[in-house]
């Protein structure tokens, strides 16, 4: 029988649906569960998580596990203990999250973008290699964007480095989540989809817009800004790597060879030799299973301190 301290309770947690699990250190998940956000965030939200973690706690795991570990959909304080801003569940922003589950449930806690879970997983089942320097995109309704650099992610002075998705587009003033304005997200991942879809392919499925649009001028705007977006960053950073993903990147029919050819087109002097591009898999467990590994990367480097 495994023992339970051998495993790390692992959440996933999004503005629609949090997902968790047992997750071991080889990147086994036992006793997945998913279930609305909303059962848990919308009164109080912290009391709320403590209830889900003890409840599921009690019912898989009643030994206890070797440590918790959320991933966020938002910005993490720099000693990654506080939230700084998720907009899908605001009243959890400035909320010193993992010392007060820690005082509630006497078990460690390690908080992390979802960002970094999700390259955490990507890393692990593609075998990503450490050195050098990773750039991750993650084109969902917003970009997650993380810079990993010889494995470990680079947060910046404040925690919040990596924020491709709120750059600002010269003008663009559509508001944004985030306090600004024009912001890259806004125009270059699913907002800017939605918008599309609305004015010119109403009622349509969703999923027949890469199938059935993929030379109509809105669609090749759309595919030129993303584009010009992650050339942005390769720019500045001239990475090793690249790693792909999110549910845009994952829609029937997506042009990632389209697409990757646009920004190498903007790189200086083309694609460096020996540069690589990587599809992130497409997952719903990812993000539980990346928490916990992540979990377990983050306590080996503190026994090795
Ligand atoms: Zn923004």
């Amino acid at each position: 029988m495994i023992n339970t301290k051998d495993r790390v309770l692992a959440l996933d947690i999004g503005g629609t649906n949090t997902r968790l699990g047992l997750v071991g250190r080889d990147g086994s998940l036992v006793g997945y569960r998913r279930l609305k956000s909303s059962l848990w965030n919308k009164k109080d939200p912290m009391k709320g998580l403590v209830e889900l973690i003890k409840e599921y706690l009690s019912e898989e795991s009643p030994q206890g596990v070797a440590a918790l570990s959320l991933g966020f959909p938002g910005a993490v304080d720099k000693g990654l203990r506080t939230l700084v801003n998720v907009p899908t569940i605001p009243s959890l922003d400035g909320m010193p999250v993992a010392d007060l589950l820690e005082a509630a449930l006497r078990t460690p806690v390690y908080l992390d973008r979802d960002v970094v879970t999700l390259y955490a997983h990507a890393a692990q089942a593609l075998a990503l290699p450490k050195q050098g320097m990773t750039l991750c995109f993650f084109i969902g309704t917003g970009i997650g964007n993380l810079i990993v650099l010889d494995g470990r992610p680079w947060t910046g002075q404040r925690g919040v480095a990596g924020e491709l998705g709120h750059i600002p587009l010269y003008g663009k003033d559509l508001p944004c989540g985030c306090g600004q304005v024009g912001c890259a997200e806004l125009y270059a991942a699913g907002h800017a989809l939605v918008r599309m879809r609305s004015e010119h392919f109403p009622g349509e499925d969703p999923d027949l817009l890469f199938p059935l649009h993929l030379n109509h001028p809105a669609v090749q705007e759309f595919l030129d800004t993303l584009a010009q977006v992650i050339a942005t960053e390769m720019v500045i950073l001239d990475p090793d790597r690249a790693l792909l993903g999110g549910g845009i990147i994952q829609m029937p029919e997506f042009p990632l060879q389209l697409l990757q050819d646009k920004v190498v087109a903007r790189l200086r002097g083309g694609q460096a030799p020996g540069m690589t591009w990587h599809l992130a898999p497409d997952a719903q467990r990812a993000g539980v299973i990346g928490a916990g590994l992540n979990a377990f990367d983050r306590m080996d480097r503190e026994a090795g301190q």
